[in-house]
């Protein structure tokens, strides 16, 4: 086992094309580290550099303290996952865990000890035998996770290796993987596209934007904090509202109008976020999560924290009911939320500011909210977020913070200081 550290890691193609932008990141020894984002944002690049499977461009790659940018892909003593788990379709699930260390010439009992232990792990014991055109896709996925185990590499390194099970199965094979990561320890890099997968699994998830890192967090962190208006919209699903709206009143009292409507948003919120005293009569953006929303006759609805609008789509997905209404508030278009739009496959839409947004809120099940009803909205303020309009940086600290762009991975909080 090993820390895994990327220093200024750099890639530009032979054609080219910047995959990989300076990306700095310490995993710990054991820890869970996923890199999530959209296709193309470059992670799979940055883990096939820590692979030893393309060549490092600038910056350094250490696997357990030693720099590896010159070190052969098979000495490096980490051992890859992949989406499309390429099993031999003549050898039995035994030979196909074992392979690797057959062509290793490890001893014959040594194989079968690590072999037979890889399958306690896996659940595969009752397997061993058998041909994997015999194997459902969650068994072939985890004999290709066995072949990694075998080898008590220091790291692995996942990619998608989810990406074509359906989706019950992915489910379950995420938990198993979050469980054998466990047991094992094994310092583990994961890509994927899917958030969900990134929030579940990752002690910290790392999220990268067109060759750049965004932010690096444990996963509520990134969903309570994010750095920026491309991370708050890429976590969470549905995905955070955001609205251009004008911060009012004063600092005791201060105010949010977003479409000719007014929501109080309380001083405790200036206190956490003291550069928002600066914005007060700006415009700025603002982020409001689905579930930081509810009906307000089921709750607690004062003046200040009130929306009313139009029910223009209602969606019932049992646990909750989703509520889609207007605002005349512009909408909010900058190369984040372009690049989110692209990611989404909405970019038609997404290119043009319009003064009226949809928003999104997650009722109780319990509404009675339908279509075309005029609807009140409880808006939970504490729990507002807010953005400069220009840089797209969350608004948090002193002002001078705000204003700078976002040090990718240095995030207030980030203690283990990527
Ligand atoms: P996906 O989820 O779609 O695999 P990704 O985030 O893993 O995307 P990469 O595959 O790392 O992204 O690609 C990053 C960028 O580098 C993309 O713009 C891609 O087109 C480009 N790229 C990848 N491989 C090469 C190559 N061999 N030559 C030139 N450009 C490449």
């Amino acid at each position: 086992m090993a820390e895994v550290v990327l220093a200024g890691v750099g890639k530009v193609y032979p054609d080219g094309t910047r995959a990989v932008d300076d990306l700095s990141l310490n995993i710990a020894d054991g820890e869970f580290l996923v890199l999530v984002g959209p296709s193309g944002c470059g992670k799979t690049t940055a883990l096939r550099m820590v692979a030893g499977l393309e060549a490092i461009s600038e910056g350094t790659v250490s696997v357990g303290g030693r720099v590896v940018n010159r070190v052969p892909s098979r000495d490096r003593d980490v051992a890859m996952v992949f989406q499309s788990y390429a099993l031999y379709p003549h050898l039995s699930v035994r030979q196909n865990i074992g392979f690797g260390l057959t062509l290793r010439k490890v001893p014959k009992a040594e194989i079968r000890k690590r072999v037979e232990e890889a399958a306690r792990t896996l659940g595969l014991e009752d397997y061993l035998d058998r041909r994997p055109r015999n194997l459902s896709g969650g068994q072939r996925q985890r004999v290709a996770m066995g072949r990694a185990i075998v080898r008590e590499p220091r790291a692995f390194l996942m990619d998608e290796p989810l990406s074509n099970l359906d989706a019950k199965l992915r489910v379950q094979m995420r938990a198993e993987i979050a469980r054998i990561q466990r047991d094992l320890g094994v310092t583990t890099i994961y890509v994927t596209h899917d958030q969900t997968e990134a929030m579940t699994l990752g002690d910290r998830v790392a999220v990268m934007k067109k060759g750049e890192l965004q932010q690096v967090a444990p996963p509520q962190e990134l969903y309570d904090r994010p750095a920026n208006l491309f991370v708050a919209g890429f976590i969470g699903s549905p995905a955070m509202n955001l609205l251009r709206g004008e911060l009012t009143g004063t600092e005791t009292d201060p105010r949010l109008r977003i479409g000719g409507q007014e929501l109080r948003v309380g001083p405790e919120v200036l206190e956490r976020r003291p550069a928002l005293r600066e914005h007060i009569g700006r415009s700025l953006v603002v982020g409001i999560r689905p579930e930081d929303m509810e009906d307000a006759r089921l709750s607690e609805a004062t003046e200040g924290n009130r929306l009313t609008s139009t029910a223009e789509l209602v969606e019932a997905m049992g646990s909750d009911v989703l509520v889609h209404f207007g605002l005349e508030a512009s909408t909010v278009v900058t190369e984040d939320t372009k690049e989110l739009a692209r990611d989404a496959g909405t970019d038609v839409l997404g290119t043009l500011e319009t003064p009226h947004t949809v928003v999104v809120a997650r009722f109780s099940p319990r509404t009675q909210v339908q279509v075309g009803d005029s609807v009140e909205v409880r808006v939970d303020t504490t729990r507002l977020h807010f953005f400069d309009p220009e840089t797209g940086a969350s608004i948090w600290g002193d002002a001078s913070a705000a204003e700078a762009p976002v040090p990718a991975g240095e995030e207030a909080g980030d203690e283990a200081g990527d």
